[in-house]
């Protein structure tokens, strides 16, 4: 029997592979979808907005909704602390709400834990590391530290690509964006 009414999907890459921006036209295409808001340690970019891209508090903060047990899952990715709200999920999935995560390899291990099949996991790779590294550097939205990090995790995240439901390369934007969206009309129409 089913858990939940409402469809998980989940976003899973390495920094920099482009998944906001497929994310951001999805969100467009498909308004009958929820993104749902993290919580997060790491320092705002400029043209985040506070309770939209995440919501940003301090570690103390965070420490604190662990111990009181708020997070479905959490990570600590890129230095950062990452977790979802337990509350907002069961709320939302039980009205039937079909949620899109954006989530590192450990939550989406959590999720497939926690979910199992019906939690469908989507790897988006870049064409390569040098294009990888490149889109970070354009993005300049990240010190040069943050991004030699989040260019040395992404060698061990890539190693994961084959474990997920479904791999998409993100090389040119238009062919990737539309095998994004065909595999998400299949996953809300199944
Ligand atoms: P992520 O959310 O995975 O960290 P972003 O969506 O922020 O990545 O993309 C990183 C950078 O690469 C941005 O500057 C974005 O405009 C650019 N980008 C995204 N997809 C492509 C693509 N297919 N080709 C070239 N540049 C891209
Ligand atoms: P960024 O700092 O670039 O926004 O995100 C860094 C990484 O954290 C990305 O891999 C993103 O998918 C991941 N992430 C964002 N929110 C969450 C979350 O709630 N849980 C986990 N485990 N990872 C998250």
């Amino acid at each position: 029997m089913s858990m939940c009414k409402g469809k998980i999907i989940i976003i899973v890459a390495p920094s920099g592979s482009g998944k906001s921006t497929l994310i951001k036209r999805l969100k467009l295409d498909f308004p009958e979808i929820l993104e749902s808001v993290s919580f997060t340690t790491r320092e705002i970019r400029e043209g985040e907005v506070n309770g939209i891209a995440y919501n940003f508090i301090d570690t103390e903060e965070f420490e604190s909704k662990i111990k009181t047990n708020d997070f479905l899952e959490w990570a600590k990715v890129h230095g950062n602390y990452y977790g979802t709200s337990k509350e907002f999920v069961e709320q939302q999935l039980s009205v039937g709400k079909n949620l899109l995560f954006d989530l590192d390899i450990q939550g989406t291990d959590s999720f497939k834990n926690y979910f199992c099949n019906e939690a469908n996991a989507i790897f988006i790779e870049p064409p390569s590391m040098e294009e990888l590294e490149r889109r970070l550097r354009v993005r300049g939205t990240d010190s040069t530290g943050s991004i030699n990090l989040r260019v040395n995790n992404s060698k061990q995240e890539l190693l994961r690509k084959k474990d997920y439901d479904y791999c998409i390369v993100n090389d040119e934007l238009e062919r990737s964006y539309n095998e994004l969206k065909s595999i998400i009309k299949d996953i809300l129409e199944t």
